[in-house]
């Protein structure tokens, strides 16, 4: 599958909304036929379904993957997904959507059958607290269109508040990567407000670590994933799991490298979307040049007052996801 990125947004409820690009980013490997020998001796079989949201509308370009497999199926425009050859036995099914919380089934899959795993995701809802914040004046030099188009979920414009963010790294940065030069060059480009330092503090909001389960249930070509969790627009911690040097993929040593790492790291500062540039946040980025648009991006999103965000519709809908109606226009030529 020539998959190469996949983007998540799950909002959580009470807490947090759950919000993750995965970034994938491998150069498409061969598949392993990791699954052959199993499938020898239990076989296999099929998994269906479809996505629906919480009132039974259909969901379409959501992600349904086979945990700890690189199986993996995108859903329809009728919310329908299939995934053949799955190993007889147990599996643990997950479906995923930008700004749905993700549904997790656990099934028998039986072999030459097909066994069907429907899913409902809930949309994120965050609490109307955030609504009553008074209106920001309108600031015409604030790209919208930017922040639309890179902002979570490709409308949900979210940041870190003001300060200090720490970020703990249990990779060392792979013995090769300098993570606290990487967190500098985006300081740099946010411009002060808020500032991301390495951290030797297991419990700070921002985490790296190695978890080749997590990183691999996204299928072949899955470098890295980047979750980050907002509450009230405001975004409050993140997580990115990388795997670690030596992990094979088709005979290929996924050694996770400085791309990586600044690739993830602009998603975790708040670039919710990618590129397609040239540069680090590209789907698949083969440089560590933090282009033009992310920079104007970043920067338009660090001068916005913490807790707002922008979508295009033009009201805040009663429900579902929260936001706030538009409050900036593009500034005329
Ligand atoms: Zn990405």
């Amino acid at each position: 599958m020539a998959r190469k990125f996949l983007c998540l947004a799950f909002l959580l409820l009470l807490v947090l909304l759950f919000t993750g690009c995965a970034t994938i980013d491998l150069s498409t490997p061969a598949l392993p036929e990791e699954d052959s020998l199993a499938a020898a001796r239990t076989g296999t079989g099929t998994l269906s379904g479809t996505v629906r949201d919480a009132a039974g509308k259909r969901l379409k370009n959501a992600t349904v993957v086979v945990e700890g497999t690189s199986l993996s199926a995108t859903t329809s425009s009728l919310g329908k997904y299939r995934i053949t050859k799955v190993p007889a036995g147990k599996v643990t099914v997950t479906a995923f959507l930008e700004g749905y919380t993700p549904q997790r089934k656990t099934v028998t899959v039986r072999k030459n059958t097909t066994t069907t795993v429907n899913f409902t995701l809930s949309q994120e809802s965050p609490g109307s607290t955030s609504l009553s914040q008074p209106a920001p004046s309108p600031q015409a030099t604030v790209p919208v269109d930017l922040l639309v188009t890179y902002g979570w979920g490709k409308n949900n414009v979210v940041r870190w508040k003001n300060g200090t963010v720490y970020v703990y790294d249990a990779t060392g940065g792979n013995g090769t990567v300098d993570v606290a030069s990487l967190l500098n060059s985006w300081n740099d480009v946010i411009g002060g407000v808020t500032t991301f330092r390495l951290s030797s503090n297991p419990q700070s909001p921002v985490k790296i670590y190695y978890d080749v389960q997590k990183v691999t249930a996204f299928g072949p070509g899955t470098w890295g994933v980047a979750f980050v969790w907002w509450s009230n627009y405001e975004i409050v911690k993140a997580e990115v799991a990388i795997l670690p040097c030596g992990t094979y993929y088709g005979g290929m040593n996924l050694c996770p490298k400085i791309e990586l790492y600044l690739h993830e790291l602009g998603h975790v500062v708040g670039f919710g979307g990618h590129t397609n540039d040239g540069g680090v946040m590209d789907p698949v980025p083969r440089s560590t040049t933090i282009t033009a648009t992310v920079r104007e991006m970043l920067s338009a999103l660090y001068s916005l007052p913490v807790g707002y965000a922008l979508t295009k519709a033009p009201g805040v809908p009663k429900d579902g996801m929260a936001v706030i109606p538009m409050r900036w226009e593009k500034e005329k030529e």
